[in-house]
């Protein structure tokens, strides 16, 4: 638990650094998103002040051609009205165009309604007509249409003589929404003010926004296209774009907050910040996950094991899959001590041959066999004869030394799979024999018996002159067990002895000795 706590721990240390550079990172991004902002007002008013030209320009020939085709003026005022008409709606900018005589009273008009109405503060119509050309007037509001409009009034002369003026007005409400869409940055509040400084028109957009007060706007009136930055940059402030409209002195007035800016990238940061974490937590997950697997998963089965061991228990071998190599080099030192434990727990350590508990449990392997009929099985009993006198003669160790030549003796003769040669206890041994040829198995357990004489070991106090052994063995007939077979042998051991000792008998139940034994 702890080292996983100190993992956590460690990421955390190593993220607070990348954190950090998050933060600083996201501060200069801020910085430039102002610079950004700042840079796309001020190309979005050039283009304010470009399109405003392009439409003044666009108006004043627009007048020209009207001028130019005395068609207008020629006929009847009602269909003279119908043509402008015509004219007014391929632009959705103009709000009316009118034909007016010298006295500034409607002869015909786009809002035939207006025929035959003399214009009001027709001011704009006598400057028109003292400097001969086109006079933009003042926005004002059109009676008209009852919207506020922008009039631009053009001069018709014939021979010297004003004959027909030309009004075209402009709805203020659409030139602005050809501007916003002009407008490559977002924008809170949009006004018109005219020269006096009074505001005429003006636009909440998608954000909301503080109003313009009179000092940005005073500020404005020397501005022909610029822009005003804020004192500070702080999220309550607001870049304004002013461009002045070029036909009069008045000037439209653009805000965009930086609070939209400021959120935008707050949100990026946050965005950031939540991915690192999750990073953060992912590769906590797989440091921890890889610990647990190559770590404390092999160290639980390593520690598992040393305490098996031990606590005197066997223990199962391991594997271990671990890239630490000390790691390995401790599981096969463990898996070896399993092994040599495993050994000796089977093993008599005198003789070397399988000791009893090894040979109770190849007892149930071979009942198991028996019952199955697969094999068939001989036991044989061995005792050695009269060695109570070899010790009290030769002593103790010499008896042992004895004990590990017939011990050796009969490990050569349990070679097969499923046979053993087992040191029953003190001077007894036991053969499990599997059997090709029941009829030769006297013959076979005779020669082991020779290869005991054989091996001379001096023993005075024996009839023969040296150690010699008897054996008694069984043959396992389909129902027997082990352990009756055992009981069998060691019946025809007992009558070996009782015949004189250095002999093979066969159990009752085993088949007849061969006739050329
Ligand atoms: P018999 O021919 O009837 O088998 O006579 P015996 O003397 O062999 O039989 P007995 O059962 O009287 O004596 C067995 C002896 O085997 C007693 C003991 O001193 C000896 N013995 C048993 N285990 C060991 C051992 O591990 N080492 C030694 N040196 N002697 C042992
Ligand atoms: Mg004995
Ligand atoms: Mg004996």
């Amino acid at each position: 638990m702890r080292i996983r706590l100190v993992v956590l721990a460690v990421l955390s240390i190593c993220l607070t650094p990348f954190l950090v550079g998050q933060i600083i990172g996201a501060q200069k991004e801020r910085a430039d998103a102002v610079r950004n902002v700042e840079q796309g007002l001020r190309t979005s008013i050039n283009r304010t002040r470009d399109f405003l030209m392009d439409v003044q320009a666009d108006v004043e020939n627009m007048a020209s051609l009207i001028a130019a085709n005395d068609s207008f003026q020629r006929v009847p005022p009602a269909e003279c009205s119908e043509n402008l008409n015509k004219i007014r709606s391929m632009d959705k900018r103009i709000e009316h165009i009118s034909i007016m005589t010298p006295k500034a009273v409607v002869y015909c008009s786009s809002t035939s309604s207006a025929e035959g109405i003399a214009a009001q503060g027709p001011s704009k119509h006598f400057k028109s007509i003292r400097h001969s050309n086109t006079f933009w007037g003042d926005i004002h509001y059109s009676s008209i249409s009852n919207t506020v409009v922008i009039s631009s009034v053009s001069v018709i002369k014939k021979n010297d003589k004003v004959e027909y003026l030309v009004v075209i007005s402009l709805t203020v409400s659409a030139l602005r929404n050809d501007i916003f869409d002009l407008f490559q940055v977002p924008l809170g509040k949009a006004i018109l003010v005219n020269g006096k400084g009074e505001t005429l028109d003006s636009a909440a957009l998608a954000q909301p926004d503080l109003s313009f007060d009179q000092t940005t706007i005073d500020a404005s009136s020397s501005i022909e296209a610029g822009i005003i930055a804020p004192r500070t940059k702080d999220e309550t402030a607001s870049y304004i774009g002013v461009v002045k409209l070029p036909m009069n002195d008045a000037r439209m007035l653009f805000s965009t907050p930086l609070k939209g800016v400021y959120s935008r990238e707050d949100q990026k940061l946050g965005f950031a910040i939540v991915i690192s974490l999750f990073e953060v937590i992912i590769l906590a997950a797989t440091v921890m996950t890889a610990i647990e697997f190559f770590f404390f998963r092999t160290l639980r089965k390593i520690t598992k094991l040393a305490s098996e061991i031990t606590s005197g228990g066997q223990g199962q071998r391991i594997s271990v899959k671990s890239p630490f190599p000390d790691f390995k080099v401790l599981a096969s030192a463990l898996n070896l001590m399993v092994e040599r434990l495993d050994d000796a727990s089977k093993l008599d350590s005198l003789t070397g041959l399988a000791n009893r508990r090894a040979l109770d449990v190849h007892f149930e392997h071979c009942d198991r066999l028996l019952a199955d009929e697969q094999t068939a099985l001989a036991v044989a009993m061995i005792d050695i004869d009269g060695f109570k006198r070899f010790n009290d003669r030769f002593g103790h160790a010499a008896g042992d030394n004895a004990l590990q030549q017939v011990g050796r003796t009969l490990r050569r003769v349990a070679r097969r799979g499923t046979e053993i040669a087992a040191r029953y206890g003190g001077e007894e041994f036991t053969l499990v024999l599997t059997i090709t040829d029941a009829a030769k198995l006297y013959a076979y357990l005779d020669s082991v018996r020779q290869s005991v004489e054989d091996l001379a070991i001096q023993h005075p106090d024996s009839p023969f002159g040296h150690i010699t052994i008897s054996i008694g063995y069984a043959v396992a007939s389909p129902g027997m067990t082990m352990r009756q077979t055992v009981e069998m042998a060691d019946a025809a051991l007992y009558a070996s002895k009782a015949a004189g000792r250095n002999r093979v008998t066969a159990g009752q139940a085993s088949p007849p000795i061969a006739a050329d034994i």
